[in-house]
C-alpha cells in the first residue's frame, strides 16, 4: 500500500500498516514510515525516512529495514537500542540516533523525539511537523504520562495515534488517557487486533472529550487529515 497520491496543501495522508504502530505518512513533500513490520518492502518503495521508536519485535525488523534502506537509500532515525541493532547493516551516514528532546529535519519536515513511558531500553515517541505545520504525534507503545498535557498545549496536535491494546498495560482506557492529555483535533486508535477495542476507545472519547474527533482506521487504507482551522 504505497501512497501514490499527494496530500492537498495543509494536509497529510496516512496508512495504518499492521496490528501494531506501523504508520506510513505522506506530507506534500516527504514520505515517512514509522515502526514498519509485517509489511512487504514494496509498500515502502517511496520512503524518504524510516523512524523507529524502540527495539521490540513489533516495532523493529532489522532485516526489513536493511532491505528497504538498500532499495530506497532512505534515512533511518532510531532510538539508541534500535540504532545499535542496525549499525552494522545501514551506512553510517544514513543512520541517526535520536534522543528525547532533540529534533531532526527531513527536508522541511521536522521530526522531534519525546519520551516514552514504555518498558524498552531507550524508547521514544515522535512529533512530526509537516512543511505546512500539520502536527502528528506518534506515541508508539507509550502509556500515558503527565508531561503529555504540556506537550498537547504547546504543540496543538492535529493527529495523535493512541495505542489501545497488545502492548503491556495498554487498553482502550490508557489510549483514551493519551488523547485526553494531548487533546488533539483527531485521535486515532491503533496497536490492536480487535475493532472492539477501537470502538471502546471511540465511546470513551465521545463521552469525555467530545471536541476531539475519533478516526478508526482500517489497515491499508489511506486517510487524509487537514490542519486545524
Ligand atoms: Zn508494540
Amino acid at each position: 500500500m504505497s501512497i501514490q497520491k499527494t496530500p492537498e496543501k495543509n494536509s497529510i495522508l496516512f496508512v495504518w500498516l499492521n496490528n501494531y504502530a506501523g504508520i506510513l505518512l505522506k506530507t506534500p513533500s516527504k514520505t515517512l514510515a514509522i515502526d514498519p513490520v509485517d509489511v512487504k518492502p514494496k509498500t515502502l518503495q517511496n520512503v524518504d525516512a524510516i523512524l523507529i521508536t524502540h527495539e521490540h519485535y513489533d516495532h523493529l525488523d532489522p532485516r526489513l529495514i536493511t532491505e528497504i534502506q538498500k532499495e530506497t537509500n532512505c534515512t533511518i532515525i532510531a532510538d539508541a537500542a534500535s540504532t545499535k541493532k542496525l549499525q552494522h547493516a545501514i551506512p553510517q551516514e544514513k543512520l541517526t540516533e535520536i534522543k528525547p528532546g532533540t529534533e531532526i529535519k527531513i527536508g522541511e519536515v521536522s521530526v522531534k523525539a519525546e519520551k516514552s513511558n514504555h518498558n524498552a531500553q531507550a524508547p521514544v515517541t515522535y512529533i512530526i511537523t509537516s512543511e505546512d505545520q500539520v502536527k502528528i504525534y506518534h506515541t508508539a507503545d507509550s502509556l500515558p504520562f503527565p508531561e503529555l498535557a504540556k506537550l498537547g498545549q504547546k504543540e496543538k496536535f492535529d493527529v495523535v495515534f493512541c495505542t489501545v491494546g497488545i502492548a503491556p498495560g495498554s487498553t482502550p482506557q490508557t489510549g483514551f488517557e493519551i488523547a485526553w492529555l494531548t487533546k488533539p483535533q483527531v485521535a486515532v486508535p491503533y496497536h490492536t487486533a480487535t475493532v472492539a477495542s477501537q470502538k471502546e476507545f471511540a465511546e470513551l472519547l465521545k463521552k469525555e472529550l467530545p471536541r476531539t474527533a475519533c478516526l478508526i482506521p482500517e489497515q491499508n487504507k489511506i486517510y487524509q487529515v487537514s490542519k486545524r482551522k
